[in-house]
């Protein structure tokens, strides 16, 4: 087993592309507003009050906590993503601000090392009497994270001082002794905060409690249970599925987890800790469970654009094959989970297959969570839309056709800026002094003996250009059946393709040699297993990673009326927002209906001839509220005809 690790994100330097247009708005856009929106400095906007708690906690301010219980959560992952913009270029008015929160953060911490805005201002005596419910290690692991990110972005050791004086705190509290808490969060993800503050510290404490939080789920006698009965507990949402033991992933031990299910944030987040510390532990009982779960989700439970989450109620992936389009809950958080999860696979095994996932969700469903103005944002990532119906349908009330400005309960806005921020950390690592190229964007990387400059316009161009700066530079280019390479040269001359784990490797480069790929962008139609009821004799297209959707503005009222051909051939244009983004159309067909005022006919629709425009689905919603369709009804001319 030969693991992958990660690259430096101050070693990648993005050039021109669809990731540094990303990035740019992140930095010059997203963040500052999203920094005043925690402010409540955006007008007619949901209120957040989340800097506000940390005051009144550090006694600056003066009042009552407002808002969700993990509402603090919202500020670490804004300074997450600060933090990945500082570790690759300064930016003097986004640092002060972020110092600024980890002056704020520190402040509101007690003297105990305990950190939670709410419990300190409102409840002082409930600290982690309702693990269930309260959030407080949920918030935890999003501020591990952003201290570790702080820390290794700027080098200033103080929001890591305050991180681990509250890790030392939980260290103490939870445990298998007497007199100590025998809990474990209701929202996993303090166990991948704590790894990585423990990859930063080398402080096996912090390992061994998120080891802890794992070996102790789902045992028996139920914690969750037992916190219940507790003389004064009491709920804090009023929702029955919460009880449900598949909710939270405490059916059965995490190692024996035979599926995917449950609360998808809360899954997710688990099985990354899982391939965490199956890499860090090499337990093969451990690496099974997580090869397990990611199959059970990728094969049977996941949505083509690499979204998660079946239904609205308990924000839950269901069973196998339950993949509704118009009620799909999709979070953005969810889609980031699964990118952190995929990753770790594939960190852990050295194969590159898991990237597919990867790629789906961070091209689909994480870019589509922000408008090309960021200042809106998508929560819940739905298949279809239709707004009359959202707005008519108690059912569809959760799906919003338009992006909104920002949520009551505002985990995603921020969660999509700190991936878009830190995509550079995914897309290369290092295997045995190999550079390995997980997702191709255009970039100068620079780190140890590694120094080479990559072009390319992936994943809308299908050409790929890596110059060497450096003798002896070893590259693999990860292979996937959406985008596989049909050509490699180096210095001009054809070179043999050999896939292996998921990549090609290229021969040894030295200084100024030029390699060269070519990826198959071909649009193709994409058919989803038939016990999918809801997408049979349905089609939608990817062309590479990217899915395309049909929206009402390329092709009028009545999207769900619309047919591909089977046999259909795609014409690709420019899209509207510009750059390389590559919008297709196709023949098809619309359907007809003889007497619009029957609902019920003894005759099938007549299908007339129609062109179908689609645009990628990350792009929808930019020109308008209106109807959208990932999956479109696909016939052949001899149907047609037939009819
Ligand atoms: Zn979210």
């Amino acid at each position: 087993m030969v693991h992958t690790t990660p690259l430096p994100l101050q070693s990648i330097h993005m050039e021109d592309g669809l990731i540094r247009r990303m990035q740019q708005l992140v930095r010059d856009q997203v963040l500052p507003y999203q920094w005043r929106a925690l402010h409540d400095e955006v007008e007619g906007v949901a209120k957040s009050h989340c800097v506000e708690n940390f005051r009144i906690a550090a006694g600056d301010s003066t009042g009552e906590y407002y808002g969700m219980i993990f509402q603090d959560s919202d500020l670490y992952k804004w300074l997450e993503a600060t933090a990945y913009c500082l570790a690759v270029s300064p930016d003097p008015e986004l640092e002060a601000h972020a110092d600024e929160a980890c002056e704020l953060i520190r402040r509101a911490q007690g003297s105990d090392g305990y950190l939670n805005t709410y419990y300190t201002v409102q409840e002082p005596q409930g600290r982690f009497t309702t693990l269930q419910q309260g959030h407080e290690l949920y918030c935890a692991g999003h501020f591990f994270e952003a201290a570790a990110a702080y820390y290794t972005a700027t080098g200033k050791r103080s929001i890591l001082d305050t991180a681990c004086r509250f890790a030392d705190y939980l260290t103490r509290v939870f445990g298998d002794n007497e007199g100590q808490n025998h809990g474990y969060p209701g929202h996993q993800v303090v166990e991948v905060g704590l790894l990585r503050l423990y990859a930063v510290t080398g402080n096996a404490a912090y390992r061994d409690l998120a080891k802890h939080f794992i070996d102790i789920r789902g045992r028996e006698p139920s914690y969750f249970a037992w916190e219940r009965e507790q003389p004064g507990y009491k709920d804090i949402f009023h929702e029955d599925v919460l009880l449900e033991p598949t909710y939270a992933q405490t059916h059965a031990r995490p190692v024996d987890q035979q599926v995917a299910v449950g609360h998808s944030v809360r899954a997710l987040y688990m099985y990354a800790a899982m391939a965490d510390l199956a890499a860090l532990t090499e337990d093969p009982a451990l690496t099974e469970a997580c090869e397990r779960l990611y199959r059970s989700l990728t094969q049977r439970r996941m949505y083509v654009t690499g979204a998660v989450g079946s239904t609205a109620v308990g924000e839950s992936i269901t069973t196998d094959y339950d993949l509704p389009n118009d009620s799909a809950y999709g979070e953005s958080c969810a889609s980031v989970a699964l990118m952190m999860f995929a990753r770790r696979m594939t960190i852990l095994t050295g194969e590159g297959e898991y990237y597919d996932s990867v790629e789906r969700a961070f091209f689909n469903q994480v870019l589509g969570g922000i408008a090309l103005s960021g200042k809106a944002f998508y929560y819940v990532g739905a298949l279809e839309i239709d707004p009359e119906r959202c707005a008519a349908n108690p059912g569809l009330r959760h799906v919003k056709p338009d992006r909104q400005k920002w949520f009551d309960v505002a985990c995603c806005p921020t969660n999509i800026a700190r991936t878009i921020m830190s995509i550079g950390g995914y897309a290369f690592g290092l295997s045995d002094g190999t550079l390995m190229v997980h997702i191709p964007m255009s970039c100068d990387i620079d780190h140890e003996n590694v120094a080479l400059s990559i072009r390319t316009g992936y994943p809308y161009g299908e050409k790929l250009a890596v110059t060497a700066r450096r003798d002896g530079q070893r590259i693999a280019l990860r292979w996937t059946d959406f985008a596989p390479i049909l050509r490699l040269t180096v210095n001009g001359r054809e070179t043999p393709l050999k896939r292996e784990h998921g990549y090609v490797r290229l021969p040894t480069l030295m200084a100024g040699d030029v390699a060269e790929a070519t990826y198959d962008l071909t649009p193709r139609m994409v058919s989803v297993h038939p016990s999918v009821a809801c997408d049979v004799g349905k089609a939608t297209v990817m062309r590479g990673p990217v899915v395309y959707c049909a929206e009402q503005a390329d092709n009028g009222p009545g999207v769900g009326r619309l047919a591909m051909d089977s046999e259909a051939r795609f014409t690709e244009s420019l899209a509207f927002c510009g750059h390389e983004v590559v919008a297709l159309r196709t023949q098809g067909y619309r359907a007809q209906w003889p007497n619009e005022a029957e609902l019920y006919a003894f005759r099938p629709p007549v299908w007339q001839a129609a062109e179908v425009g689609l645009i990628p689905y990350a792009l929808r919603n930019n020109r308008g509220t209106g109807e959208m369709r990932v999956f479109l009804n696909v016939l052949s001319c001899t149907d047609v005809h037939a009819k």
